[in-house]
């Protein structure tokens, strides 16, 4: 018997391909991150075993508590920080994560390079931007991004390659999600990371290479995070 989140996994790859195919993208541009916060290693494993390898997770602690383990049963696991960072976390988030998606502030962007230097890692990293410049919620201001890219990118040395938002939950998300495109064409970023389990399809249609999709394969989570 195929385990749900199994069977789940199959039915987003299988619709993010249609959308790839509907929208004019090129078959696999868009990298499905299976978000695995809130969730067992015994839950993840199933989802492994169908072959799944990119995986997301929001907080550094947790993930440093089943990542480990799991990265010596299974080969090829690429693990992307989605979660708000601090500075104090960034040693345990280099060590822990392949990707970082959620750097918006100088302090966690130095205190990350200086981490990476020393252990060698050069980390892949997206700038979060707070499209709906939500006053609660995490991210460079859509009015400031060029500016600090260029801090993070040419001044601390980082290895930007893109950029990740999280559109406001009561509005539609292709306003946002063209937002963000628009910035990283302008500053020559080709990565983006955008759309969840509500919104990925239309998230591919505007250009996502990206998509980070938690409870559509994995279920509902039973608390917040
Ligand atoms: C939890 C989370 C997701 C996945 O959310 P779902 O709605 O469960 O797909 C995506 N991105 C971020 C930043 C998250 O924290």
């Amino acid at each position: 018997m195929t385990a749900p989140a199994a069977e789940r996994l199959s039915a987003v790859r299988a619709d993010i391909s249609a959308a790839e195919a509907e929208m004019g993208r090129a078959p696999g541009s868009v990298t499905l991150i299976a978000v695995s916060k809130t969730f067992e290693a015994e839950d993840i494993r199933p989802v492994l075993d169908a072959g799944q390898r990119v995986f997301g997770e929001n907080r550094v602690q947790e993930a440093m508590g089943k990542w480990p383990g799991l990265r010596t049963e299974y080969e090829g696991i690429e693990l992307h920080l989605i979660g708000p960072l601090q500075s104090n976390k960034a040693k345990e988030a280099v060590a822990t994560f392949d990707v970082i998606h959620t750097i918006d502030r100088e302090k966690i962007a130095r205190a990350l390079k200086v981490e990476m230097d020393r252990q060698g890692r050069s980390l892949p990293c997206y700038l979060q931007v707070n499209t709906g410049e939500e006053p609660q919620k995490a991210g460079v201001s859509p009015t400031e991004v060029d500016g600090f890219l260029t801090l993070c990118r040419d001044e601390i040395g980082l290895n930007v390659v893109g950029l990740m938002c999280i559109p406001p939950v009561d509005e539609a998300p292709g306003p946002h999600f063209a937002l963000l495109e628009q910035i990283a064409r302008r500053n020559g970023l080709t990565g983006l990371s955008m759309g969840m389990s509500s919104d990925y399809e239309i998230a591919v249609g505007f250009g996502a290479t990206h998509v980070r999709v938690g409870s559509a394969i994995f279920g509902h989570r039973d608390y917040p995070a």
